[in-house]
């Protein structure tokens, strides 16, 4: 069986083998939400309510859990799991950025003491080719 511009179940199924496919990134708003008295909360680790108690039977399907969905669909966290600064998920997400932050700062450090040509050269080229070092180097280190 075909279904209209998605691929036929074959094609999806390799597509995910490759790992290509977007995987959800949480589950949580497709699985439960929270009726509190300070209102209706996405997880257990959101930040702030959707929707006001009285509006329990209608949140579920709200634009703002909606909007909330279709970001995690699509593999990346949405503006409100920002917010949610308690979710481990987002603390991860934040440590990684910090940890590409400073690899790449050290990356410069070690350019700008060694060969302050490439230096000037790699500011010249908007960093794209420290960046493209940085990926090499990570890949390297990873085997
Ligand atoms: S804040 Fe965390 S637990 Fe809540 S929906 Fe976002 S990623 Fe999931």
């Amino acid at each position: 069986m075909r279904l209209a511009g998605r691929g036929s179940v074959e094609e999806r199924l390799a597509a995910e083998d490759l790992g290509t496919a977007k995987k959800i990134l949480c589950r949580e708003p497709w699985e439960s939400y929270y009726i509190l008295r300070r209102g209706i909360l996405p997880c257990c680790h959101g930040s702030r309510a959707i929707a006001p108690l009285e509006d329990w039977k209608t949140a579920w399907n709200s634009p703002a859990m909606q909007e909330i969905r279709s970001h995690l669909a699509k593999g990346r966290l949405s503006p409100y799991c920002f917010d949610s600064t308690g979710c481990p998920l987002v603390q991860r997400h934040f440590q990684e950025i910090q940890q590409r932050v400073e690899e790449t700062q050290r990356q410069e450090r070690w350019l700008a003491t060694r060969f302050p040509v490439l230096r000037t050269m790699n500011r010249l080229l908007g960093h794209v080719p420290g960046k493209a070092y940085g990926r090499l180097f990570r890949a390297l280190r990873s085997l």
